[in-house]
């Protein structure tokens, strides 16, 4: 047996790996290799979760941002963006029509766009939930003061995802000119501290990302031990300073994705809409290589095409029963079940129990 087989067993049998252990892996794969690793990680979470796939309603709700990450087509510095911001009274019929197609979660993502005060968003929070009290809310709005993530939770906010995008600290550095690679993490401390429950994540194939820098993305996960975790490529959009760089892979994508499945085991894996748009059956795979959750888009299809965090997207023509209908087909497709609940983390089932 080669020495990468036998990383994936000891991966499959104990959860654990060493940052070098890791490193070795991601430089010495073979396609055969992957094959192996992607069966491990479906296993692994058949074990955890069964067959069963948790779906989210997005809904992209301002693409107005403050911040300036380079590869983000939203940042504040693009100035081709049209931009647009719901009313909260907009958010709310997006959350009927969610609703009503059975979403029983409610993602509210937007750029970091400050008109929306506190108390705009805490008013939203309870009213979402005195509508649809078994429903979870999760909220990704990126970073703002602990007081108010603590007052959003006490409002009724469940859960809260906040990519940590690169566990590099230089390369991290270099990519978000307007924020702290220090606050990024106290912040993803502070809401774990709170209760939310609480989603990481990574993007791969960054300029200048290298494989010690992915095999740190996995040790933080580790200690961080997120109830979900979003990985996926990054897609280069024309209109940033990244526009002329190469993007990730399906494939490195897919061996992020299955090892965050071996090491992180219990947490929920979003099959992301980047991987979808790089590869038609993109988000099929991840299924098939330790995924278990999908974000149907239930954004207005009025707006939908300016939420363009990257080029391509897939989905902006389409009406929220038309995701809908293809995700569901999919997930059948690939041989798994829709799961009709909000499907928690484990690791939250059992705090909560
Ligand atoms: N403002 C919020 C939401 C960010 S958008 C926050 O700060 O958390 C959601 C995610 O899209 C980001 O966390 C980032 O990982 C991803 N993203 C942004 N630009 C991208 C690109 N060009 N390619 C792939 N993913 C991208």
């Amino acid at each position: 047996m080669s020495e990468v087989s036998n990383l994936l067993e000891k991966a499959y049998q104990t959860n654990e790996l060493a940052k070098f252990e890791i490193i070795y892996l991601l430089e010495s794969i073979t396609p055969a290799d992957r094959e192996v690793l992607y069966n491990y990680a479906l296993k692994t979470k058949q074990a955890y979760y069964g067959d069963k796939i948790y779906l989210r309603g997005l809904i992209e709700f301002s693409n107005y941002c403050r911040q300036d990450c380079l590869y983000c087509g939203l940042r504040a510095s693009n100035a081709q963006v049209k931009r647009y911001r719901l009313t909260p009274e907009e958010i709310l019929g997006c959350c009927a029509q969610g609703y009503e197609l059975g979403y029983r979660t409610f993602v509210l993502q937007s750029g970091e766009d400050l008109w929306y005060t506190d108390g705009m968003l805490v008013a939203l929070m309870q009213e979402i939930k005195k509508r649809y009290p078994e429903a979870a809310i999760t909220l990704s709005i990126g970073e703002r003061r602990r007081e108010t993530y603590q007052s959003l939770f006490m409002a009724g906010a469940d859960r809260f995802l906040m990519r940590h995008e690169t566990a590099a600290k230089e390369l991290y550095k270099k990519l978000h000119p307007t924020m702290l690679f220090e606050n990024r993490r106290a912040c993803l401390s502070a809401l774990k501290d709170i209760g939310y429950q609480v989603g990481a994540g990574f993007m791969v194939g960054l300029p200048g990302q290298t494989s010690a820098d992915l095999a740190e993305d996995l040790r933080y996960l580790i200690e961080l031990r997120p109830d979900m975790v979003g990985i996926g490529p990054f897609i280069p959009h024309s209109e940033t300073p990244l526009g002329i760089k190469k993007g990730g892979t399906a494939e490195d994508t897919l061996v992020m994705v299955a090892l965050a499945r071996l090491l992180i085991p219990e947490s929920l894996l979003p099959a992301t809409t980047a991987l979808g748009t790089l590869h038609p059956q993109g988000r099929e795979l991840a299924l098939k290589a330790g995924a278990n959750v999908l974000m149907p888009i239930i954004t207005p299809t009025s707006v939908r095409k300016q939420y363009a965090l990257y080029e391509n997207k897939i989905c902006g023509d389409d009406q929220p029963q038309d995701c809908q209908y293809c995700i569901e087909r999919r997930i059948q497709a690939a041989g798994f079940e829709v799961d009709p609940g909000r499907g928690d983390s484990l690791q939250y089932e059992c705090k909560s129990r």
